[in-house]
């Protein structure tokens, strides 16, 4: 699926070749928040400033060739579990082993998160529709690391990178086309895919985003940002796994693990 070389490259100012996109795309930019980001971000991931100029001008010479522009933002209230400090006698970037969440945790957690203006208001209604289709035991376990506290809700660090919000800030709806979804507002449960949370139990917006105009039916979609080891590469897992044409834009994202690689085999073309 993969166009021929001279359709597939564009010329930028920074003199990296990025794919132009076919028809029927979508492009995922993957939080691009200050907290993920040098200088200052509390869960820096190296380098990730340099991405931010070549992601604005691949956007803004794409802008018309994108169905769909969709922003992730990672959103954690301040009792989020991937907090190492959440944890007694835990340290940022210990390992950890999560269980399923109970349908008591869960119904507490919304029940909470129902009183708060901070969550949106389909999360509340996604939230809501979940209590009744989580199994009141569940075996299943998840091994990852814990976090220094980041992306908190109305937190400078939570907030997507100014280079961005023209698209999103406009009130003539000028950028109709890009979207902001947000993720890890329930704090019982990480998230990495950008489509559910690691038990792809609670989903996000971003599966009906994509699916939303029938008449420009997207097959392909493109993801950047950060950090590729984690959001970036679990997204497009989501993405190949619910049937698109994925793609990962190397020159548009950084990982955490600087050497880290695509696993073999997953559906995803790293161009
Ligand atoms: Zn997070």
């Amino acid at each position: 699926m993969i166009p021929a070389e001279e359709d597939n490259k564009i010329n930028t100012k920074s003199n990296e070749s990025l794919p132009k996109p076919l028809p029927n795309s979508a492009l995922l930019v993957i939080d691009m928040q200050y907290d993920f980001l040098p200088p200052n971000g509390s869960l820096a991931v190296k380098f990730g400033d340099k991405i931010l100029k070549p992601l604005k001008q691949y956007i803004d010479e794409n802008i018309n060739n994108f169905e769909i522009i969709i922003f992730t933002q990672d959103y954690h209230p301040i009792d989020h579990i991937s907090f190492a400090c959440n944890h007694p006698n835990k340290k940022d970037f210990d390992p950890i082993t999560y269980k399923f969440p109970d349908t008591e945790t869960s119904l507490a957690s919304n029940n909470n998160m129902a009183t708060s203006n901070s969550i949106p208001k389909e999360a509340k209604i996604s939230s809501l529709n979940m209590q009744s289709k989580t199994p009141l035991k569940d075996t299943k376990s998840f091994n990852s690391l814990l976090w220094p506290k980041h992306c908190v809700q109305n937190t400078k660090g939570c907030e997507i990178h100014s280079i961005f919000t023209d698209y999103f800030n406009t009130l003539d709806n000028k950028y109709n086309r890009i979207k902001v979804v947000k993720k890890g507002y329930l704090p019982d449960r990480e998230y990495y895919s950008c489509f559910n949370d690691i038990w792809n139990d609670h989903k996000t917006e971003v599966s009906e985003y994509l699916q939303a105009d029938g008449d420009k039916k997207i097959k392909n979609v493109y993801i950047v940002g950060l950090a590729l080891d984690y959001c970036v590469y679990n997204s497009a897992l989501s993405s190949s796994q619910l049937g698109y044409n994925t793609f990962i834009i190397k020159a548009l994202t950084k990982g955490i693990d600087p050497n880290w690689e695509l696993p073999k085999c997953d559906g995803i073309t790293m161009i």
